[in-house]
């Protein structure tokens, strides 16, 4: 218990307020702090004072940490995430026919579904109105790598965006300065407290973002494992409840999968490289992990959209995919958004590295893990993405694995070819990489990749 407070300094934190039945910052941290439960009013007033710059920086640190130690109940959760989507513009999408349609992951390393599964959905009957963000810590993001593509745009308008559903069903823009504005200023903060990983905060900047595209249904990817920000999959499973609750309560269709972030996703990490693999899974010829996830979410949402049955909607993915149709719309989004379409038949129009070094094994065996935090924190030194706000991209830079988790190894045979525009980096990176790895005599199995779905 904190001693008695002298009248005066009782008076500057606030306490006459409480008195006269007010309520201010003071005030409801200490209650959190205390682990009681907040009403929609105090979460209110914290989450627009903050956003108004009328509650500082320390106030609201102190707030966030409180969250994280206290956690915060279903209903609160559900508060914050409602002030958080109102702090901003909620788009209205009534317009456009068809049903509003998005897919979210929680973030990972090499997790370039986005870019499959917006075409391929879209070419399926879905229509898909993304809004997604930029690499956060060591994880990437669908911002950066679209941007890498010369020419194209995601600081799209509000006007743009739904003049593009409406003309070809599909758009994937950033997120604009009216778009949830409270998560965008919480989560720099977060970013810089030690907070990001709470199950509460997560869940309501996700939701707070996703609510205001002005969607009908939501299908989550849902990480769990080293790469992902819930490492544990009992922590998985309850964001995931969580975020599905909070989007039904708000009339929404939700789903979630939960899926493995142990090793990278694909055979490729880095944003051209990734934009590289992404056409390749377009043209059918994708990596099998990449393509097992994508097609699981895009099924997800065309059963969503169209009440069809699972068999349905699998044989219409694989046409989308065979037909070519996938890809087409592939290239309209480009094309829509001011992107150089050439990139899907010339590779080379894409940023090139001016650096490739190859990293062998040193011995013979069986590829135990091939660790993905590690892998993402690497691919951020390497320049793939950015340490602070100003840091530049090098587009060109990644990592491409020559072989996954399970895969047979030789003594002297390439495990992983790092590129990238800085020779120093590239250098410094290759004789790293191979502590992300575990290499043994045992044969392994790959690990599942989808594990729940809720
Ligand atoms: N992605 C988000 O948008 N917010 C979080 O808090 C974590 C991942």
């Amino acid at each position: 218990m904190s001693p008695a407070l002298p009248l005066k300094q009782t008076d500057r934190l606030g306490l006459s307020d409480i008195r006269k039945g007010g309520v201010n910052a003071y005030q409801i941290i200490l209650k959190k702090r205390s682990g009681k439960i907040l009403t929609k009013n105090e979460i209110d007033f914290l989450v627009s004072g903050y956003t108004k710059a009328e509650i500082p920086d320390y106030q609201f640190s102190a707030f966030l940490m409180a969250v994280y130690f206290q956690g915060m109940s279903f209903d609160e959760t559900t508060a914050l995430t409602d002030t958080m989507m109102r702090s901003g513009k909620v788009f209205n999408l009534s317009k456009i026919p068809g049903k509003k349609i998005d897919k979210h992951s929680t973030g990972g390393v090499g997790d370039k579904v986005s870019l499959i599964l917006a075409p391929l959905a879209r070419a399926c009957g879905v229509v898909v109105p993304m809004v997604s963000g930029q690499g956060l810590g060591h994880t990437g993001g669908t911002l950066d790598k679209l941007e890498s593509i010369p020419g194209f745009r995601t600081n799209l308008t509000e006007a743009e965006f739904k003049s593009q559903l409406k003309k070809i069903g599909v758009a994937m823009m950033g997120q604009t300065k009216e778009l949830a504005p409270a998560d965008k200023k919480i989560y720099a903060l977060r970013d810089v407290t030690a907070t990001v990983d709470s199950i509460p905060l997560i869940s309501a900047s996700i939701m707070s973002k996703k609510l205001a595209e002005g969607i009908d249904g939501l299908v989550l990817d849902v990480k769990t494992g080293s790469g992902a920000f819930m490492r544990e999959f009992k922590d998985s499973k309850q964001l995931a409840r969580i975020m599905i609750e909070i989007g039904k309560r708000m009339g929404k269709k939700m789903v979630a999968l939960i899926t493995n972030m142990d090793e990278p996703l694909g055979n490729m990490v880095g944003n051209s490289l990734e934009v590289i693999e992404s056409i390749e899974c377009l043209k059918g010829k994708g990596p099998q992990d990449l393509m097992q996830l994508t097609i699981a979410l895009v099924e997800e949402m065309l059963l969503m959209n169209n009440r069809c049955k699972k068999q349905e909607a699998r044989s219409k993915i694989e046409h989308a995919l065979k037909s070519g149709a996938a890809l087409e719309k592939f290239r309209a989004i480009i094309k829509a958004q001011g992107g150089d379409v050439r990139v899907i038949d010339n590779y080379r129009l894409l940023p090139q590295p001016k650096h490739i070094l190859q990293v062998k094994s040193s011995r013979d065996g069986y590829i135990q893990k091939i660790d993905a935090l590690s892998i993402g924190l690497l691919s951020v030194e390497l320049g793939c993405g950015r340490r602070t706000i100003d840091d530049k991209i090098d587009y060109s830079a990644g990592f491409i694995f020559k072989k996954k988790v399970g895969g047979k190894i030789e003594k002297g045979e390439v495990l992983v070819e790092v590129v990238g525009q800085d020779q120093n980096k590239v250098k410094v990176v290759s004789q790293k990489i191979l502590n992300a790895y575990q290499i043994s005599k045992e044969k392994t199995r790959r690990p599942k990749l989808i594990i729940q779905r809720l």
